[in-house]
């Protein structure tokens, strides 16, 4: 469960002081301990990454197999399977070749693999990820155009066995180890990227890989070039105006009974701030003062194959009544410290869970269970930035922001445009009947 699953420091140990009024100040540095597919340990450093060009490699190349989303594992490879909660019991399967192989074209500008299989012979992209601890130029492989074909071959040509095959990443995220997920993160990032960018946004010609897979570049015209991008998206632990209170909700895709932080895209030239207020705003009608941000996470598999940097957030409510856009939201409402402090020490239950002689550990399904038949609702796991957010503001002694005098019928004020209700009237009925739905 270390690093990811301990508790992080209060605000109080972090180095920050109380303030005079008694309200616990945080600070915006290591709020939140690194997350999930942060903490790559390839060195890509970009310069370096340039000027791979075929003559600067090692003998010995190591090649990550990937298709969009999916990564080639390993399983059983790692730690004990079914041990405690976080566990690695599983690897990525990546392929050692030597650098000189003549399968292997590393010296022109679009490096690839040549694979026969049957009688056809598969060109399969290389993308540099960059160096390993021992210098080892690290890539990722992609598979995506004979992916069954490939895995075959891995199976019975290589030798590896059935216990390798390609998995989805988010399924395969509670098997692997941390620096795995990192690598995996970035390897099949960019795979997605390249197999959405097959022709150029600007004129339609087809693109072709180039400077080792780290961007792509049109054939019609040199000035055309596309590079791998992130999504930002703003992810916010809401904080009640008296402190006593967050602001969590599900959408109907969720599992249910699984509530969580708000969250968004940042529009087009908007600040984080703005784009937390106005997120927040379209949910809940919830209005918000104050925007910190706290901590950030890569996420690979974000939302229609993109990948999104999460930018964690913690804010200040000035208002109370919430007025569910039911366009968006299946539900929002306030929780209690107390009960949000009880969801998060279940994960911390169930990883000490199995340290006995005897005693089964439990999974997240049963913590789940558990949660949702004890609290009514259970939180997401530690492999999310929002359960970070959660536990750091549950766990600390204290509101993270000053209280503030909070304005009153701000969700009728809002007006019912995309919401359920047709009119203002009608819209401040129902947030008075949303008020009294035992949180308030
Ligand atoms: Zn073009």
């Amino acid at each position: 469960m270390q690093p990811n699953g301990g508790v992080p420091p209060s605000p109080a140990a972090a180095g920050t002081a109380a303030g005079s009024s008694g309200v616990t100040r945080f600070t915006l540095t290591d709020a939140l301990p690194p997350q999930h597919f942060s903490c790559n340990p390839l060195d890509r450093t970009y310069d370096k990454r340039r000027k791979f060009d075929g003559t600067s490699k090692q003998d010995e190349v190591s090649l990550v197999v990937v298709a969009g989303r999916e990564v080639c594992i390993r399983e059983g490879s790692g730690g004990e399977p079914g041990a405690g909660l976080g566990a690695a019991a599983a690897d990525l399967q990546a392929l050692l070749l030597n650098a000189t192989d003549p399968e292997l074209d590393l010296n022109s500008d679009s490096i690839c693999l040549t694979w026969v299989h049957g009688d056809q012979a598969y060109q399969l992209p290389l993308y540099l990820l960059g160096q390993d601890r021992t210098e080892r130029w690290t890539f990722a492989l992609d598979v995506s155009d004979c992916r069954e074909g490939f895995v075959a071959f891995l199976r019975q040509g290589c030798g590896l066995g059935e216990g390798v095959g390609l998995q989805d990443l988010r399924s395969a995220l509670p098997q692997l180890s941390r620096d795995a997920a990192a690598i995996a993160g970035q390897a099949t990032a960019l795979s997605q990227w390249h197999q959405c960018n097959r022709f150029c946004p600007r004129c339609g010609s087809p693109t072709a890989p180039v400077e080792s897979g780290l961007r792509r570049q049109c054939t019609a015209d040199p000035t055309h070039k596309a590079y791998p991008r992130t999504d930002p998206v703003v992810i916010v632990l809401v904080e009640s105006p008296d402190g006593r209170r967050a602001l969590l909700g599900r959408n109907r895709k969720f599992t249910p009974g699984m509530y969580t932080c708000l969250s968004g895209f940042v529009d087009q030239c908007e600040s984080v701030e703005e784009a937390v207020r106005r997120e927040v705003f379209e949910e809940s009608r919830v209005l918000v003062a104050s925007v910190a941000v706290v901590g950030s996470q890569p996420w690979p598999i974000g939302r229609y194959g993109g990948c999104e940097l999460m930018l964690g957030c913690v804010a200040k409510a000035r208002s109370y009544e919430v007025l569910v856009n039911t366009d968006e939201m299946e539900d929002v409402q306030w929780y209690d410290k107390e009960e949000l402090r009880a969801a998060v020490q279940m994960y911390d239950a169930a990883a000490s869970s199995g340290a006995q002689e005897g005693e089964e550990p439990q999974s997240v399904a049963q913590l789940q269970e558990q949660s949702l038949e004890q609290l009514g609702f259970f939180i997401p796991p530690p492999l999310a930035i929002a359960h970070h957010l959660m536990r750091a503001w549950a766990l600390a002694d204290g509101p993270w922001f000053p209280a503030v005098q909070p304005a009153t019928g701000a969700a009728a004020a809002g007006g019912a445009g995309g919401f359920s209700a047709a009119a203002a009237a009608a819209a401040a009925a129902a947030a008075a009947a949303t008020v009294t739905n035992g949180k308030l």
